[in-house]
């Protein structure tokens, strides 16, 4: 049986990689899509476990050879998920998860139609701010420039957030690795039925309401620091 497709999208700087690595170590059958990309190396990242970086050349090639299943241009470098990560999970039947932007995870919807997506959320701009500083300073450099750059490209991001189907703010860290973990647990149960304990229906009902529709508590706020507000409360 096909294994479930789960697409995690972010602002820079959000906490996406902490709460994916800490999700990784907390559910087992969980395949991580290592992307390729043609930008360096960052502090203690490792080719192959973080990325496969490669060059340029390299990447138009694979570009040419039709070896993605989608790849887009982020902060002037290119990423990509190989299909080849996407036939090997289905091939071994496991759950695949996929760590991209919202122009990747776009085209993954296209060609995956029941994939499920979740948009994490930074509380608002200033918790933003400090965390890219933060793990700039951990890597060695604060390039303030460089950060402006990341909080204006957020805010066009957060824009996108209608298009997931789960909401996720990361205010707490411990809170929201619960709602992630909750959010795999109760799509598996929904896909191959659920045990009857009271714990997987704790989880079911947390994952529950960080369904987009269920979650306007906690993402009209952000969506108000970020001065966005105006423009979406009326679609909602
Ligand atoms: P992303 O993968 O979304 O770019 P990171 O996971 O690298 O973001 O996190 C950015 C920084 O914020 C890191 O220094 C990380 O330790 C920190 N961080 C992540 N989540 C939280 C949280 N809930 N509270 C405080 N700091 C956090
Ligand atoms: P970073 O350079 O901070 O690791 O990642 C920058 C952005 O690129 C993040 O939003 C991350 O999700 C996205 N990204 C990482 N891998 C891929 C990929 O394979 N495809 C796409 N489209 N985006 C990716």
């Amino acid at each position: 049986m096909a294994g479930i497709l789960f697409i995690i999208s972010a602002p820079s700087g959000s906490g996406k990689s902490t709460l994916v690595n800490q999700l990784r170590s907390l559910v087992t059958d969980l395949e991580f899509s290592v992307s390729y990309t043609t930008r360096v190396p960052r502090g203690s990242e490792q080719q192959g476990r973080e990325y496969h970086y490669i060059s340029r050349s390299r990447f138009e090639e694979m570009i040419g050879q039709g070896e993605f299943l989608e790849w887009a241009r982020v902060f002037g470098n290119y990423y990509g998920t190989a299909s080849r990560s996407l036939t090997d999970a289905q091939t071994a039947g496991k759950d695949l998860l996929l760590d991209i932007d919202v122009q990747g995870a776009a085209q993954v919807r296209e060609k995956v139609p029941d994939a499920v997506s979740i948009f994490v959320l930074p509380p608002n701009p200033l918790v933003l701010a400090t965390r890219l500083r933060n793990r700039s300073r951990a890597e060695g450099s604060v390039l303030e420039d460089e950060i402006d750059g990341r909080l204006a490209k957020a805010r066009v991001e957060i824009q996108n957030y209608s298009q997931y189907r789960y909401i996720l703010v990361n205010d707490i860290l411990d809170h929201a690795v619960e709602a992630l973990t909750a959010i795999v647990i109760a799509e598996r149960a929904r896909r191959h039925g659920a045990p009857q304990d009271p714990e997987t229906a704790r989880m079911i009902q947390l994952a529950e309401r960080c369904r987009q529709p269920n979650a306007t508590d906690r993402l009209y706020p952000v969506l108000s620091s970020f001065g966005l507000l105006d423009m979406h409360a009326t679609h909602a």
